[in-house]
């Protein structure tokens, strides 16, 4: 793999984007894409940086710098979230905004790459402080969004009030209400139906044609879940009442284990009031070491990157790893998994339910017609399936894991776009 070594192309250096760059390369070496559309894949369309001054409550300004990353536009316009963080740079951003694109064309959305943050520890802002960033930021960008350009959504650090203050700044500078220029917003404003629970709801669809595929059924199947947030108390809530027993689940505090089950509804209640999952009636406690290591047919890392690696890899005993983050399992660790038998879904699959979801929020937009609920996850169960048994279908003629096959789909897609659409001016 080539390494950009020019000062100019620093941004292109970072580990995340270098890791995806490893990934396309070999998906592309498996489908024999063509040369030429391989070079335009590595490389970001266009990266913005924006100077966000922002007049904090004592009134002093200070001037933080915003980032959106246009990764590739061929399947439509650009698609990905905003993250507020301490540690977004440009490199973070270009690495997230290719991830969206290959997820996107594996998810069979007419949507491009893109992604967005900003440099800040948004738990050290006020209220008035992150509206006023939101804000100046979103008018900083607002040239190169909207619903025809690229739509953002939310990610680390911001949520449905932050897509809220986007949409409507974005709206006063257009003269008219554009909600379609953001997705994840609040139902009140344009919102979709069922994007809360989207993404846990969308990794137990693929659980569940995981098992399928192997002769099982993920009813009465054990299930482990590591983070108990947006993402893995929904897919704890939605593998329960599909009949799985779901043994152990943890958050950044640690994790608590019942091999009867746990019971799922009850800890979604008992979360409300005491916000860590500790000391839950009925449970015993387990660390977040231990719980990835414990033996069940389904394990759901559902917290953070990493955490399954070349150090416990090999003492992995659950028999199916779904990823429910992004980037959990390493690349190294996936081919120590397979190797092993333990069949690996990877994000670019299992979490893919956000994003479908998000899209079908900005198609209600532009149709002004919304939606119930039943439709929506009927739908997203479609789309979500599909992509799984076109990567499986994939894994099983290449004879290759889960990983690379989801990622020869998503180039496959955008090769076949780019070709057609050919390169302008000649
Ligand atoms: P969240 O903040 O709602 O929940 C994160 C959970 O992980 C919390 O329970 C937290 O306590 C736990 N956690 C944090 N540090 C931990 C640690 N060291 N050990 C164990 N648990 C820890 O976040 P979320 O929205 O559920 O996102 C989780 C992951 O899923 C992230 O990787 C995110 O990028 C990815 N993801 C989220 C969505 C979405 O729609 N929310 C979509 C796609 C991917």
């Amino acid at each position: 793999m080539s390494m950009p070594s020019e000062k100019a192309e620093a941004h292109l250096s970072h580990p995340l984007f270098l890791n995806a760059l490893q990934s396309v390369e070999q998906a592309a070496e498996l489908i024999k894409c063509d040369e030429n559309v391989l070079e335009r894949l590595k490389k970001p369309k266009r990266c913005i940086a924006v100077s966000v001054p922002v007049r904090m409550d004592d009134y002093s300004v200070k001037v933080f710098t915003g980032y959106r990353v246009q990764y590739n536009s061929t399947l439509g316009p650009y698609k990905g979230g905003i993250r507020y963080h301490q540690g977004v740079d440009m490199g973070e951003v270009v690495g997230l905004a290719a991830l969206m694109t290959f997820k996107n064309s594996l998810m069979g959305l007419p949507y491009g790459g893109g992604k967005g943050g900003i440099c800040v520890d948004p738990t050290k802002l006020s209220r008035t402080e992150k509206q006023n960033l939101t804000r100046r930021y979103t008018s900083e960008i607002g040239p190169f969004i909207g619903p025809a350009k690229d739509i953002p959504a939310p990610d680390v650090g911001t949520d449905a009030q932050t897509m809220a203050w986007m949409m409507d700044t974005y709206s006063q500078e257009s003269g008219y209400a554009q909600p379609g220029v953001v997705t994840g917003k609040p139902v009140e404003i344009g919102g979709s139906l069922g994007r809360v629970g989207a993404t846990g709801l969308g990794a137990v669809y693929v659980a569940e044609r995981a098992f399928e595929r192997k002769g099982k059924s993920l009813k009465g199947a054990t299930v482990v879940i590591q983070g108990f947030g947006n993402v893995g108390s929904h897919a704890a809530l939605y593998a329960h009442e599909r009949g799985a027993k779901v043994i152990a689940v943890s958050d950044v505090k640690g994790g608590i284990f019942n091999g009867d089950g746990l019971n799922i509804p009850e800890l979604m209640d008992y979360i409300k009031t005491n916000k860590f999952v500790e000391n839950f009636p009925k449970s015993k406690p387990i660390s977040n070491e231990d719980l990835l290591l414990l033996g069940c047919d389904a394990l759901f890392p559902c917290a953070l990157e990493n955490v399954i690696d070349t150090h416990n890899a090999e003492k992995i005993k659950a028999k199916m790893i779904i990823e429910g983050a992004n980037g959990p399992v390493t690349n190294a660790a996936t081919t120590i998994l397979h190797k092993n038998g333990v069949f690996v879904v990877p994000d670019v699959i299992a979490n893919g339910g956000g994003v479908v979801v998000s899209y079908f929020e900005w198609v209600q937009d532009i149709m002004s017609f919304f939606w119930d609920e039943e439709e929506i996850n009927k739908r997203l169960k479609s789309i979500i399936i599909k992509a799984f048994d076109q990567s499986y279908t994939m894994a099983t003629e290449k004879n290759v894991d889960m990983r690379l096959a989801g990622m020869a789909v998503a180039v496959q897609r955008l090769e076949k776009a780019m070709l057609l659409r050919g390169l302008y001016p000649r």
